[in-house]
C-alpha cells in the first residue's frame, strides 16, 4: 500500500468508526437482532515462572471470545503459540477482520463456517481455535448437551492428566514435584544440558511414572538415543519431540534404537502431517491451538488412530475455556496433558476439574463453564 492509499484507507476507517450506531453495514444488518461478538486479550498470570527449552515467562496473553446469538453465548479461547509466530493481538485482529461473517452465520453450520474461516485466515491457528470453541460451546448449549455427548463420548472414559514440571533449578524442581502430589503421573520438561540434574531432582522426591518432553531440545540423533535409553532406565513412559520437527529421518533412526514410544508435538501441526509422521513416531500430541480447534483435533485423533498411532491431547498455558474444550475430546485419547489452566493464578472460568489426577468433565451444556468466583 502506498502512502496515498494508506491515507485513503485511514480516512475510510475513521469515517466508519465515527458512524452513529444506528447506521448498520449491509452484513451487520443481515445478522439477527441481538447477535454480538466480543474479542479481547486476557493476561493470565503464572503461578511459577514457566521455562521450557524455548522460552521463559511470568504471564501469557490469550484471546477470549464471546459469540452471542438467539440469547445463547458461546465462549472461546485461543492461546497463540510463539513457535509458530502467533500472538494474541494479531489473533484478535484476525477475528475482527471476519466479524461480519461470524455475526451473519449460524453456529449450527459450524463445519461450513470453519471452512470459510480457514480459507480467509493464513495461519492464526489460535484465533481459529477460539472461534471453533465458541461455535461448539454455542451448539452444545443450543442442543442442551455437553460437548462430550455431542461427540458420542462417555465422560467416564476421560483419562488421567499429567501435571507438567517446567525446567528449573534442582531445589525448585523438587518443590514443584512436591506441589504436584495429587497427580499420579508427571510430565517433565528437558532439552538443556541440565537434563540429568533435573531428572535426579525429580527422582529424589518421587517414584511416580514420568513422561518427558524435550521440545526439540536435542540437536543430534546420537544424543537423543543416549538420553532416551537413560530416561527409560529412570521409569520414563514416553518421550515427546526429542529432535527438531524437521528431523523426521533422524527421528526414524532414533526410534529403531529405543524402546519407549516417541510422540510428535512440534512436528505435528495439522492433519496433512500425520501420514508422514507415522513412519518416524509412535504417536502424536494434538493441541487445539496448534491445529485450529475441536473439529481439526477430532479429525487428527481419528486419523492417527486409523494409522495405529498413539494419541495424546495437550494444551498451551491457557484458561479453563481452552483446556475444557480439549478435555471434552479426551475420552478418545491414550494420554492427556491438560494442565494449562492449573498453572495460572487468575483463571476467569471453572470447567474441567482434576480429581486424583483424573479429568472430570463438567456436565452442563456446551463446554459447561461457569464464571470463577473472584
Ligand atoms: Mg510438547
Amino acid at each position: 500500500m502506498n502512502r496515498r492509499e494508506f491515507v485513503k484507507t485511514a480516512a475510510i476507517a475513521s469515517a466508519v468508526t465515527s458512524l452513529p450506531s444506528s447506521i448498520l453495514t449491509a452484513a451487520e444488518a443481515a445478522a439477527p437482532q441481538g447477535a454480538s461478538l466480543e474479542a479481547k486479550v486476557v493476561r493470565l498470570n503464572l503461578r511459577h515462572t514457566w521455562t521450557t527449552h524455548m522460552s521463559s515467562s511470568a504471564y501469557r496473553d490469550t484471546l477470549h471470545l464471546k459469540l452471542t446469538r438467539d440469547g445463547i453465548t458461546g465462549i472461546g479461547e485461543g492461546a497463540p503459540i510463539v513457535r509458530y509466530d502467533e500472538d494474541a493481538v494479531r489473533g484478535k485482529a484476525a477475528v475482527e477482520s471476519i466479524r461480519d461473517l461470524l455475526l451473519s452465520s449460524s453456529p449450527l453450520h459450524y463445519e461450513k463456517v470453519m471452512a470459510e474461516v480457514r480459507r480467509r485466515f493464513h495461519g492464526n491457528y489460535a484465533a481459529q481455535a477460539a472461534i471453533d470453541i465458541a461455535l461448539m460451546d454455542w451448539v452444545g448449549k443450543k442442543h442442551g448437551v455437553p460437548l462430550y455427548e455431542h461427540y458420542g463420548l462417555d465422560r467416564a472414559d476421560a483419562p488421567i492428566t499429567t501435571f507438567s514440571i517446567g525446567i528449573d533449578n534442582p531445589e525448585t524442581t523438587r518443590l514443584k514435584v512436591e506441589e504436584a502430589a495429587p497427580f499420579p503421573v508427571l510430565k517433565i520438561k528437558v532439552g538443556l544440558d541440565t537434563d540429568e540434574a533435573t531428572l535426579a531432582a525429580v527422582r529424589a522426591v518421587t517414584k511416580k511414572p514420568l513422561r518427558v518432553d524435550a521440545n526439540e531440545g536435542w540437536k543430534n540423533k546420537e544424543e537423543a538415543v543416549r538420553k532416551i535409553n537413560w530416561l527409560e532406565s529412570q521409569g520414563v513412559e514416553f518421550i515427546e519431540q526429542p529432535l527438531p520437527a524437521e528431523m523426521i529421518e533422524e527421528t526414524r533412526w532414533v526410534r529403531s534404537r529405543v524402546h519407549i514410544p516417541i510422540i510428535a508435538d512440534e512436528a505435528c501441526v495439522n492433519l496433512a502431517a500425520i501420514p508422514k509422521l507415522a513412519e518416524a513416531y509412535d504417536g502424536i500430541n494434538v493441541k487445539l491451538d496448534k491445529c485450529g480447534g475441536m473439529q481439526q483435533a477430532y479429525a487428527m485423533i481419528k486419523t492417527a488412530k486409523s494409522l495405529g498411532m498413539k494419541t495424546m491431547l495437550g494444551c498451551m498455558i491457557s484458561s479453563s475455556v481452552s483446556v475444557t474444550a480439549a478435555a471434552h475430546l479426551s475420552p478418545l485419547v491414550d494420554y492427556a496433558d491438560l494442565d494449562g489452566n492449573l498453572l495460572i493464578g487468575n483463571d476467569p472460568w471453572v470447567g474441567v476439574k482434576v480429581v486424583n489426577g483424573k479429568l472430570v468433565l463438567p456436565e452442563g451444556p456446551g463446554l459447561g463453564l461457569t464464571p470463577a468466583q473472584v
